[in-house]
Formats: structure tokens, C-alpha cells, sequence
């Protein structure tokens, strides 16, 4: 701790620090310097450096302290051991405790605690650099971090000390002055005047403390005006922000009009979407399922056809849909004549080829003998021990089928291969087959065979599968086109 010097304020009537006994030393503010805190801010005030955060309103823990009707307002003050010239004991300590408690009740007044009830609004004073008037400077700037996170307050509080130094009346006392002085008067203010804090350490008279409370009064206006400068420098933006919100409301008309003008795009793709999918809509679900898979499909380009007839022929008394559902069972009988006649065409080609004794027995396995010309090759190619295990797991069924029947069908298909291999040739020609997969041609061959086998033990009901087969053809509709007769055949059905 320094000596007393001589003289706190010079002949000139200056004080030791250079300032008049009416001024305030410079200060400094920053504002939210703490990124976890609501509120924060860093306070320099001559040699004092302050930091405070602030946090809520929060949920008040522990709940024991919490009140219904308000928010409970925390200040801590704490001093850094580091902060004085002799080190200070860590902890709270009788002054500390103090100073947090009056420093609390200067803020009472103006925060609209209130408006929070069960909840706490917490002021962390950090003292890290100390100089005399570290509770007034804690205020101030608790002050601007109450205002940093947005508490609702009804004004900023403001605070300043004065005291008597050498008989005289000053404003905001230093260290020195502190220390060797009379007096030590802190208070603090709203911005109204109204005063929430008043201390006093040491003698004064009445007319000293008038004089006192009056340069107080000046010096916490000039604080407020510091207070409000900062405050003003991080949030006031109002010129900015106005020109921003005329900017977005110009924005906010350019959108609206660009939505009025997609709107009446979006009527006239609507529009159209309506009118492409209305006729789609009369469909049954088969046929939109169908042409949903393929819009090029010849079912599709069929029920075009049907549905532009049947436009041209409705009768009055007759709604359109009766009338396509006519052309449509028209078209499932055509259709069903077209494949029954193919067939029996092909036949016919097949008998001019075969011998005699054996026209029956070809007769009845001329679609199956196609087949195998198609799949005996690649069959061939097709390497079982690189089959899929999904592909052996299929043949299983089939094999099991073939080794029922396998002694009958075997002689008979060896005797009918050795006559067939130059009528398979001509068949291909005859007969379109599709390309089959090396897993479906696995499955096909053990279906031919058993198929094979079925039609020899069964010849006399051939005529009757094969009309049968075309009722079927048109109970699923005139979208089913059968390219291959295999597929319409009685193999499926039988093995079925
Ligand atoms: N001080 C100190 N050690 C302490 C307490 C205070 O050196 O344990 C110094 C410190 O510089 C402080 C000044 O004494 O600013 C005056 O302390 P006071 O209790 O009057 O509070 P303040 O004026 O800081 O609000």
C-alpha cells in the first residue's frame, strides 16, 4: 500500500489524477463480450476493469427460492484475488456480500421482474482490476448486460460515488482518494433521478451531501449518456434496419406478384394436367395400371382408339362409358378369335411337316417342341454352377414334377425328338417366341417336359382348354396382348 501523499488535490484545485473535482474518470464499454452469458459486458473506469454476465430470466434452482408472483433478481459481486495491490481472499467475505446485496436492491426498482415469475435473473460481477468505486462501476456496467440480454427494465441505473478529500467535495474518488479521504458517498439512480442505492462512508454534513448528491447527479448523467451511446452503437440500427424492412417490403410485393403470376401458370398447367388425366380417370384401374407402366403400350394406343369411336357414337340416352365398355368386350372377342386363329394356323404348318402317325402326338406337343427349339440352346450355355442359388432353388419344384413322370416321358420324347428336329426349324420360323431368361428357361424346361407328358395323357381335352383359354383372355381385357402363344397356352394354366 502506497504512502499518503501530501496533498490529494493540488494548489490549482486539480486532483492528483489530473481531473477538476466535478468530473468522472474515462470510461470504457463493451458490450456482449461473453458468448454463454445473455448479457454481458466489460467495464473500464479509470484503473477498474469489470466484468459482469448476466443469465436468465431462467428457471429459478434451487425451486425453494423460486416466487410465484416474480422473478428473483441474483447479483454476485465478486472481487479477483489478482484485482488488488494486496492479494484478496478468495470467496465471499462480509463486503462482498454487501456490495451484492445493495447492488441487487439498485436494480429492484426498475427491472420488471414480474414478468417472469418462478424464474431467476442472475448478475455475475467480476472484479479483475480494482481502483476504488468498484461497486458503482459493477452497477453501471450490470447495467448495460441487463440491457444486453433483453430484461425488461424500466430504465438504465446509473451510479457514481462521491466523497471529501481535503475538506473539498469531489466526484467519483479514485484510489488514493479512497483510501486517505473523509468521506465515501456511492449512490446510484435511475435515469429518472430516482435514487435505489445511497451509502455512506464517513462524516458529512448536510449541505456536503447536497452538494455531494448534485454533482452525483451530474456525473451519473454523463454516465447514462456513455450507457446510452453503447447501447445505441450495438442495437440502435434503426436507420439500417428501415431501409432493410422498406427493402423487404419491396421484396416482399416483387414475391407476391411472381406467386400471382406462377398462380396463373400453374391454372394453365392444371388445365392441361386435368384434361390429359380426365379420360385416364374413366378407365378401369387394369387398363391405368397397365398404361401407367408403358403409355406407349398397344393396350393404351387401343383404348385411344376405342375411346375416340365410342365419343363418335354415343347415342342420346347413352353415357360414354356404356358405349366404351361395348367397343372394349367387341374388341376382347376379336382378340380372342385373332390368337385362337393364329394357333390353329400354326398347327396346321406344323401337320403339313410331320408324318402321318405322328400328326396327333405333334399336334399335341407342336408348342411345347417350339419351346425347346428356343431353349434347348440355351440351356446348353447356361452353366449350373454359376446359377443363382434363387435360380436352383426354383428348378427344385419343377424337377421333383419331372421325376414323377420321368420313365413315360422320357421314351416318348426321345421318339418324338429324333422326328421333330427338322420340323423345330421350321416352327421357329412360324412361331414367334420371346427371349427367355436363362433362370426362366430353367423353369421352362422342366414345365415342357411335364407339360409334355400331361398333353400325352390328356389329347381329347385339348379343344376344350383352348376355348377355355380364350374365355380367360377375355375376362382380363382387351389390353392383354399375347405375342407368344406359349405364354396364352394351357402350360401355364395346366401346371397350375
Ligand atoms: N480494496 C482492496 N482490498 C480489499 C477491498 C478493497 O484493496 O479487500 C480496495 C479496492 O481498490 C477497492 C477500494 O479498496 O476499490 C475501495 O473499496 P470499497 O470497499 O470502498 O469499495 P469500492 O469503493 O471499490 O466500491
Amino acid at each position: 500500500m502506497s504512502d499518503k501523499p501530501e496533498k490529494l488535490i493540488t494548489d490549482d484545485g486539480l486532483r492528483l489524477d489530473g481531473r477538476h473535482a466535478d468530473e468522472i474518470r474515462p470510461m470504457k464499454i463493451e458490450i456482449g463480450v461473453l458468448s454463454r452469458a445473455d448479457g454481458s459486458c466489460y467495464l473500464e473506469w479509470g484503473r477498474n476493469k469489470i466484468l459482469v454476465g448476466v443469465f436468465g430470466p431462467r428457471e429459478a434452482h434451487p425451486r425453494r427460492l423460486q416466487r410465484a408472483d416474480t422473478a428473483v433478481i441474483r447479483y454476485k459481486y465478486n472481487m479477483a484475488s489478482f484485482s488488488v495491490e494486496d492479494r484478496a481472499r478468495p470467496g465471499p467475505s462480509r463486503r462482498s456480500i454487501e456490495i451484492s446485496k445493495v447492488s441487487r436492491e439498485a436494480f429492484e426498482p426498475v427491472i420488471m421482474a414480474e414478468l417472469f415469475p418462478k424464474t431467476a435473473i442472475d448478475i455475475f460481477v467480476e472484479v479483475l482490476q480494482a481502483d476504488a468505486g468498484t461497486r458503482t462501476a459493477a452497477i453501471n456496467a450490470s447495467s448495460i448486460a441487463l440491457a444486453d440480454a433483453g430484461v425488461p427494465m424500466k430504465g438504465l441505473v446509473t451510479s457514481c460515488a462521491f466523497g471529501k478529500v481535503d475538506g473539498q467535495i469531489v466526484l467519483d474518488l479514485n484510489k488514493e482518494e479512497d483510501n486517505y479521504g473523509e468521506a465515501d458517498f456511492p449512490v446510484a439512480m435511475t435515469q429518472d433521478g430516482d435514487i435505489t442505492l445511497l451509502q455512506m462512508d464517513g462524516h458529512l454534513t448536510s449541505d456536503e451531501i447536497k452538494k455531494g448528491l448534485e454533482l452525483v447527479k451530474k456525473g451519473c448523467k454523463e454516465i447514462l449518456e456513455i450507457q446510452q451511446a453503447v447501447l445505441r452503437k450495438k442495437f440502435e440500427t434503426p436507420v439500417e434496419e428501415t431501409e432493410e424492412e422498406a427493402t423487404g417490403i419491396e421484396s416482399e410485393v416483387v414475391e407476391a406478384e411472381l406467386s400471382l403470376e406462377y398462380a396463373t401458370e400453374a391454372a394453365a398447367v392444371d388445365d392441361i394436367i386435368e384434361e390429359i388425366e380426365g379420360p385416364e380417370e374413366e378407365l378401369s384401374e387394369e387398363t391405368a395400371e397397365a398404361c401407367a407402366v408403358n403409355e406407349e403400350a398397344p393396350e393404351c394406343e387401343k383404348l385411344e382408339e376405342i375411346i375416340k369411336e365410342a365419343e363418335a357414337e354415343v347415342v342420346e340416352g347413352e353415357t360414354i362409358e356404356e358405349v366404351i365398355e361395348a367397343e372394349i368386350e367387341n374388341e376382347t372377342e376379336e382378340e380372342a378369335f385373332e390368337d385362337e386363329a393364329e394357333f390353329e394356323a400354326n398347327l396346321e404348318a406344323s401337320y403339313e411337316e410331320v408324318s402321318e402317325p405322328e400328326k396327333l402326338a405333334e399336334s399335341e406337343l407342336e408348342e411345347t417342341v417350339s419351346e425347346e427349339a428356343e431353349l434347348v440352346p440355351e440351356i446348353e450355355e447356361f452353366n449350373e454352377e454359376e446359377a443363382q442359388p434363387e435360380a436352383e432353388a426354383q428348378l427344385e419344384e419343377p424337377v421333383g414334377v419331372e421325376e414323377q413322370s420321368q420313365p413315360e416321358e422320357e421314351a416318348k420324347l426321345e421318339e418324338l425328338e429324333e422326328s421333330q428336329l427338322e420340323e423345330e426349324v421350321q416352327l421357329e420360323e412360324e412361331v414367334e417366341i420371346e427371349k427367355i431368361s436363362p433362370k426362366e428357361t430353367f423353369e421352362s424346361e422342366s414345365e415342357i417336359e411335364s407339360e409334355a407328358e400331361s398333353r400325352k395323357e390328356a389329347p381329347a381335352e385339348q379343344a376344350v382348354e383352348v376355348e377355355e383359354e380364350a374365355e380367360e383372355e377375355k375376362c382380363k381385357g382387351p389390353w392383354k396382348v399375347v405375342k407368344d402363344p406359349s405364354e396364352s397356352g394351357s402350360r401355364g394354366e395346366n401346371d397350375e
